[in-house]
């Protein structure tokens, strides 16, 4: 029987049979025994199915994995410690040196740096694009070496929408996949896949953990993108693999194929593999996700409505105010609900904002988005302080803009603390 998400979110994953525990138990444990060598080498050749070396896998990651995979509606899943290692590896099990991907700028700026900087470093470059520019435009962009495009649901921290079925279209036009970060959607709210997307990644940091307990990260795939179909561009999935023996990964797994490579290359070689004990955090916020991110979208409304009204803020963006640029691409996808993140400008720029933000009670001043409590952050002071103004204009993050988290607490509460902050500038 097909449950609805709600059920999903507490349900999938773990499926306990006669006698095992009822939740999620924690396989705190590096290694898994076998009775005999050839076991033991028929699961090093990849030849059966087993756990041998939790850096690889671990029961308790693959249950959580399973369970976004389920959310996502997916076919394959794994876990990262983090999610710069979800996005690393996303588009680094795909692109080699000489190779060209396609981003947004509207994206996170850790993400940024990865493609800018560190990827660059690698061979693999990455243009970055206005989200907002027609097809006609974009098109120009593509090369024959570009693998793969990318961009963010709702974009940290412009809090923008992604126009999915564009650049749906002409990711599938050049044959190459495209693969979204969804983290501050969650699959609550937006499904990337029913809209196109080929690949989803997370910082389960965020909403799906909740709780600011754990960094984690998850990649998720359709199982939609034909690499046999580009195999040309894709051969590190198409032909053998020297380093297993000279397996070829969609011959022998199928729609399995990319996220088996990612696990049995990429994890095998930087190892940026998610603990159990953390594994275990991030599921016990999923089972509560459906309700959290109901509320936190509750919250962020009331406080954007406010905001809004309010003399002394310059701007607002939140997907969800009916007078917000995006609200047209926020009804189309994001129909739900959008997240519970808002940016906004204050009157007085740069100086005023950080008035404002020393003078907050109950939100507090933290490099974090997307748990209970309500925070904030000034980019351009903090998580993006490496960009130039020149990247920052790129990148969308106005000097005087404010990302707020809007937590669980009583609305009410959130709102009464920035009324009070913003009646002391
Ligand atoms: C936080 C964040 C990341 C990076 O995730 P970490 O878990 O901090 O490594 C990537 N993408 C988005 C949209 C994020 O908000």
């Amino acid at each position: 029987m097909k449950h609805r998400i709600e059920t999903k979110c507490i349900h999938e994953g773990w499926k306990p049979k006669k006698g095992e525990a009822r939740q999620l138990p924690i396989y705190q444990s590096t290694t898994f025994k076998y009775d005999t060598s050839e076991q033991m080498g028929k699961l090093f050749d990849l030849e059966a199915e087993g756990y041998f070396y939790t850096r690889l896998q671990n029961p308790t990651n693959d249950a959580v994995a399973a369970k976004i995979c389920e959310l996502e509606g997916g076919v394959a899943a794994m876990l990262t410690s983090s999610g710069q290692a979800a996005n690393f590896y996303a588009i680094f099990n795909i692109c080699e040196a000489g190779d060209h991907f396609i981003s947004s700028s509207a994206i996170y700026g850790g993400t940024y740096n990865l493609f800018a900087v560190t990827m660059k470093k690698m061979g693999i470059e990455c243009t970055f694009v206005d989200q907002n520019l027609p097809e006609s435009e974009l098109t120009k962009y593509f090369k024959p070496n570009t693998k793969a495009v990318f961009g963010e649901t709702i974009t940290n921290p412009t809090v923008t929408v992604f126009d999915f079925e564009k650049f749906a279209r002409l990711a599938h036009f050049y044959g190459v996949p495209l693969i979204v970060d969804n983290t501050f959607a969650t699959p609550i709210n937006c499904r990337p896949f029913e809209w196109g997307a080929d690949i989803v990644t997370h910082s389960t940091t965020k909403y799906m953990d909740g709780h600011g307990a754990s960094v984690g990260g998850c990649i998720v795939d359709s199982g939609n993108f034909d690499w046999n179909a580009h195999g040309d561009k894709f051969s590190g999935l198409t032909s053998p693999d020297d380093s297993y023996h000279g397996i070829t990964y969609t011959n022998k797994f199928g729609k399995g194929a990319y996220i088996t490579k990612a696990t049995a290359q990429l994890m095998r070689d930087f190892g940026s593999s998610q603990s159990p004990q953390n594994a275990f955090y991030i599921n016990l916020g999923l089972e509560t996700l459906h309700l959290r991110i109901r509320q936190h979208c509750e919250n962020a409304l009331a406080v954007a409505r406010f905001l809004n009204r309010s003399d002394k803020i310059a701007w607002v963006n939140y997907p969800g105010l009916e007078d917000s640029v995006d609200n047209a691409l926020a009804n189309k996808y994001l129909s739900n609900g959008s997240c519970g993140v808002l940016a906004f400008g204050i009157k007085g720029g740069r100086e005023k904002s950080i008035d404002f933000m020393d003078n907050l009670n109950l939100a507090s001043i933290v490099t974090h988005v997307a748990d209970s409590k309500t925070c904030l952050l000034h980019p351009a002071s903090h998580t993006h302080r490496q960009l130039t103004d020149r990247q920052l204009e790129e990148a969308g993050v106005a000097p005087d803009l404010i990302r707020l988290s809007v937590g669980l607490e009583n609305a009410n509460d959130i709102i009464e603390d920035i009324g009070q902050a913003l009646a002391q500038i």
